[in-house]
């Protein structure tokens, strides 16, 4: 919604000067702007706009949503408002303070501000949150998260402590379209695109937990194809990355994608060092297209010709399926194609939960298949699993709270896809 104004037309004429003088005493600056003083009612919807048989229309705003603007974008709304409101120069920034970098769990919160402001801007703006409906931590310290978004619809979030770092894996849509084989959110089927601030409120809400959990890398590796949701994803990138925002290194950052040309392409086109992967799984065409629909729309050749102008190192994701892509010529396929491309290569080790068709390839199998890779000069390493004690990642914990697919077992792999 994000602020967008709507017009009521009341009578049989137009906006015909959006700045006149209103007869409540509220001043209409443009009609992307406002109506000072229209309130909400106590669930945060907006509240019908008054108005007098004198006007032909009315212009009524939607609280708008401060997440998902870019901080520069919160800062020029906000500075507006303030300007509107004769308040100092410095509260817009304070608010923008608390959206990202302090984040606040509401106006409310923001005790820096005078109390007649906090709930002068709760009537024009909102700052909403995402609602944990399960929370799951394994013994070796990883966290899931099932969010509700506003509209009802669920995602996973994974939070996968190593050392010092603190990677969020997370989520860009709700299900997915792509109906790779393996994977649980592919079958769920597609939902619908997050928006920018549903992406980045998933890292948001850690710092809003009781303690606290610290982000320091974030991977686009939950349910979705970032590159199908670009315009949203483009736009979180930037909330992460900027320092007004949540201040993480672009390097810190990793895009997963099946190999969404467009994406890529717009991706590299960014100045920041964001980080790209891709999921090939397959280091042929006829193999890759059974495991991976997508394959005929972007087949393998184009996918790395991509990956070779990517300006900067690629990871391939390579999951790890016993007997359909461990095989020794499997590996020096994939060991010519990640050398042309310079790549990194992750081995994935299945996680059974999203592919009961399929069995995960046994570790002494992982273990040659990376040896061969590295013998023939390719960087690699094997990715750990994480929270094996609850089922992680890959539409799994929204698989089994909505009752699709099979129920978890005590042994199943909580692999979640640290990059
Ligand atoms: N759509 C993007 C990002 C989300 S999936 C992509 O495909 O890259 C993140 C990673 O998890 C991908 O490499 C995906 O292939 C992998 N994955 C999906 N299902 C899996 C499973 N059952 N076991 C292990 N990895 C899986």
């Amino acid at each position: 919604m994000n602020g967008e104004s709507y017009i009521r037309r009341l009578g049989a004429g137009s906006i015909r000067n959006p700045h006149r003088q209103l007869p409540t005493g509220h001043i209409c600056k443009r009609d992307s702007e406002l109506f000072e003083g229209c309130s909400r009612d106590a669930r945060g919807s907006p509240a019908p706009a008054r108005h007098t048989e004198s006007l032909d229309c009315i212009i009524m705003t939607a609280p708008i949503n401060l997440l998902d603007l870019t901080p520069v974008e919160a800062l020029s709304r906000l500075d507006d408002y303030m300007v509107a409101k004769e308040e100092p120069g410095y509260r817009a920034a304070q608010v923008v303070r608390h959206l990202w970098e302090k984040p606040a769990a509401d106006f409310g919160a923001m005790t820096t501000l005078p109390k007649l402001l906090r709930s002068a801007l709760s009537d024009r703006f909102s700052i909403p949150r995402l609602e944990i409906v399960a929370r799951q931590r394994s013994t070796d310290g990883t966290e899931k998260f099932l969010f509700r978004l506003p509209d009802g619809q669920q995602i996973e979030t994974v939070a996968i402590p190593e050392g010092s770092r603190l990677t969020l894996c997370i989520s860009s849509q709700a299900g997915c379209a792509l109906q790779c084989a393996f994977c649980a959110t592919g079958r769920m089927g597609f939902q619908r695109n997050l928006a920018a601030w549903e992406i980045a409120a998933q890292v948001r809400e850690m710092a809003l937990l009781e303690p606290p959990i610290a982000v320091t890398n974030v991977v686009f590796m939950g349910m979705g194809e970032p590159m199908m949701n670009w315009i949203a994803v483009d736009r979180a990138l930037t909330i992460l990355n900027s320092p007004e925002g949540l201040g993480i290194g672009a390097r810190h950052i990793t895009v997963s994608t099946v190999g969404v040309l467009p994406g890529i392409i717009a991706l590299g086109a960014r100045p920041e060092q964001f980080r790209l992967a891709i999921s090939i799984h397959a280091p042929s065409d006829e193999l890759r297209r059974e495991l991976m629909p997508v394959n005929v729309k972007y087949p393998l050749a184009e996918v790395l010709e991509q990956a070779r102008l990517f300006d900067r190192r690629v990871t391939f994701e390579y999951v790890m399926l016993g007997g359909v892509n461990d095989a020794p010529e499997h590996a020096s396929q994939l060991a010519a194609l990640a050398r042309s491309c310079r790549a990194f290569v992750n081995l994935i080790p299945l996680h059974e939960g999203g592919a009961l068709e399929f069995k995960g390839s046994p570790p002494e199998r992982i273990s040659s298949f990376a040896r061969s890779l590295r013998d023939a000069g390719v960087e690699v390493a094997i990715r750990k699993s994480r929270g094996k004690d609850i089922a992680a990642a890959c539409g799994q914990l929204r698989v089994e709270r909505l009752g699709r697919g099979a129920p978890r077992r005590p042994d199943q792999h909580g692999e979640v896809n640290v990059a």
